[in-house]
């Protein structure tokens, strides 16, 4: 459902992504840990339309988002909305307006980007808050709500779309620890046949917990890519031993 092929980025002459190739598949919840700078970051926003790349493919969904090899391709317009619409992203902050209600948070893109009706998506905007437990704050605006609350409403935001591949950048980072596990637990909720969850983090206990799927990465390369159960057991590269402890 996600292909990244021979990704390449720079930002001037730090090369930030050096051949980046994976795929991610439905069903899949797939972290991305590494160092401070390994480029996990401009991996994701890369991956979400939000950076351009050097060199490489990303496909989502069999559509191409960017292609640059012999040709040299973006989606742009219509299709690139279209194509925005399969990746929903969660951002470390959250990114909420704070002059909207969490309700006008939620049906501001479908609405206004995608042309919903007002009517149905209200009322789909207050089954994705049901689903999250907060149904109750959909009149609350930002200011008044827990960390852990804004994060459920940057969730409901990106789900309402429907999205094939749902992104989280460092999911931990602004919640107080105990919230970790509750985190996790919605994270693997919202998986389904259709659904797959790529994360960026720095917390390893959270990974452990969340992943089906770890790519560890450094300096730009991934340095391995294996699945969960074999992660910790079957390591011998010192480098994400270090990492690790
Ligand atoms: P962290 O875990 O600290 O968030 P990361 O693995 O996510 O790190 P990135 O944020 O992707 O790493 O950054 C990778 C490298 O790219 C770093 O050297 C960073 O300074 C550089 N970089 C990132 N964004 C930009 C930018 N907009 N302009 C210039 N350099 C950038």
């Amino acid at each position: 459902m996600l292909e990244v092929k021979n990704l390449k980025k720079s930002f001037e002459n730090n090369l930030v992504l050096n051949d980046v190739s994976f795929t991610i598949n439905q069903g899949e919840i797939v972290t991305v840990i590494g160092p401070s700078g390994a480029g996990k970051t401009t991996l994701l926003r890369c991956i979400n339309g939000l950076e351009d790349v050097d060199k490489g493919e990303i496909q989502i969904t069999n559509k191409c988002l960017v292609k640059k090899y012999q040709s040299d391709y973006r989606a742009k317009g219509k299709e690139l909305i279209e194509i925005r619409k399969n990746i929903g992203m969660v951002f470390q902050n959250f990114n909420l307006f704070p002059h909207m209600s969490v309700l006008e948070n939620i049906i501001e893109a479908p609405m206004k980007v995608y042309n919903r009706n007002e009517k149905d998506t209200i009322e789909e905007a207050y089954d994705v808050l049901y689903k999250l437990g907060i149904k109750d704050k959909a009149n609350n605006y930002p200011y008044e709500l827990s960390g852990g609350q804004k994060q459920r409403v940057a969730i409901a935001r990106a789900l309402i779309l429907d999205p094939r591949l749902l992104s989280f950048d460092e999911p931990t980072s602004a919640l107080d620890p105990e919230l970790r596990l509750e985190v996790a637990s919605i994270i693997k909720s919202l998986v389904t046949k259709e659904r797959a969850v790529l994360i960026i983090t720095h917390d390893m206990e959270f990974a452990k917990r969340v992943s089906t799927r770890i790519i560890f990465m450094d300096k730009g390369y991934i340095v391995k890519d294996d699945n969960m159960n074999n992660y910790f057991n079957s390591t011998d590269n010192k480098r994400i031993i270090e990492f690790i402890r």
